[in-house]
């Protein structure tokens, strides 16, 4: 018996780290070996004319707008780990 994969994997848009939607999968640009997916077209733009820009985003280095999503998401959890049960 062969298993049958599914399509459900979860695509981030680097331009503004939003899930995309796997019917939207058009959107997409090949940088460096790795396909990206976006959005919208003008995430697609944007990220074509600067890639390293979004890729760099991607590292939590300062307090942006990844460090603020984080500290909401320990003040839901009360900055204990997940569990799922
Ligand atoms: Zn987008």
């Amino acid at each position: 018996m062969k298993k049958t994969t599914t399509s459900s994997e979860i695509f981030i848009d680097p331009v503004c780290m939003m899930d995309v939607d796997s019917g939207r999968l058009n959107l997409m640009f090949t940088y460096q070996m790795r396909t990206y997916y976006f959005c919208a077209e003008a995430c697609r733009k944007a990220f074509k004319a600067n890639p390293e820009k979004y890729l760099k985003l991607k590292a939590p280095k300062r307090k942006g707008l990844w460090g603020r999503y984080l500290d909401r998401l320990n003040k839901v959890t009360g900055g204990k780990a997940q569990q799922c049960h």
